[in-house]
C-alpha cells in the first residue's frame, strides 16, 4: 500500500531553539501542504505509547523524557511519496551523519535531539497521524 501522506514532529530541541518557523518553511518549499498541525507538551504516557516500538531499546527512557522536556509541534503532511521524500528532507538519523541542507544537519545537534521526527513507511505514517488528530482535527 502506498499513500501520498507521513507524519512529522519538530521535536523540543527545535522548539526551543527557535527553528519551528524555518523548519515549516523548509517543509512547505519541499512541497509538503499540511494537512492537520497541533503544537502540543507531550506527557510521558503519551510519549511512551508513540515510541512504544522502540521499548526495548536501550535509549528509550531518555528519549520519552527529551519528548516530553517541552512543546513539540505535530503534523500531518501530503505529497506525492511522502514518506521517502520527507526521510530525505529530514536526512539521517544521527545529524552528524545527515547530508547537507537536509533539516537534521541544518537544525540538531545530537542522534537524539534530531529537530524532527519522519514516519518510517505508509503504514506507520498512518497509525502515527491517528495518534495525534481525530478526524476533524485534518483534512
Ligand atoms: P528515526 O527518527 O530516524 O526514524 P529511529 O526510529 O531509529 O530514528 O529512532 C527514533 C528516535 O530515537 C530518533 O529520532 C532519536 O530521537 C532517538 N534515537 C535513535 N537512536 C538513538 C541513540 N542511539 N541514542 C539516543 N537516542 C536515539
Ligand atoms: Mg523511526
Amino acid at each position: 500500500m502506498t499513500t501520498n501522506r507521513t507524519f512529522t514532529m519538530i521535536k523540543p530541541d527545535a522548539v526551543a531553539n527557535g527553528y519551528t518557523g524555518k523548519i515549516i518553511d523548509d517543509i512547505i518549499t519541499a512541497g509538503f501542504k499540511i494537512k492537520a498541525m497541533k503544537y502540543i507538551h507531550l506527557t510521558k504516557a503519551q510519549a511512551e505509547g508513540f515510541y512504544a516500538v522502540h521499548a526495548e531499546r536501550s535509549f528509550f527512557g531518555e528519549l520519552v523524557s527529551f519528548m516530553c522536556s517541552g512543546p513539540i509541534v505535530a503534523a500531518i503532511l501530503e505529497k506525492d511519496n511522502a514518506v521517502e521524500d520527507f526521510r530525505k528532507l529530514i536526512g539521517a538519523t544521527n545529524p552528524a551523519n545527515a547530508e547537507e541542507g537536509t533539516i537534521r544537519k541544518k537544525y540538531a545537534k545530537s542522534i537524539e535531539a534530531n529537530a524532527v521526527h519522519g514516519s518510517d513507511s505508509d503504514e506507520n505514517a498512518a497509525i502515527e497521524g491517528n495518534y495525534y488528530f481525530s478526524d476533524i482535527e485534518r483534512f
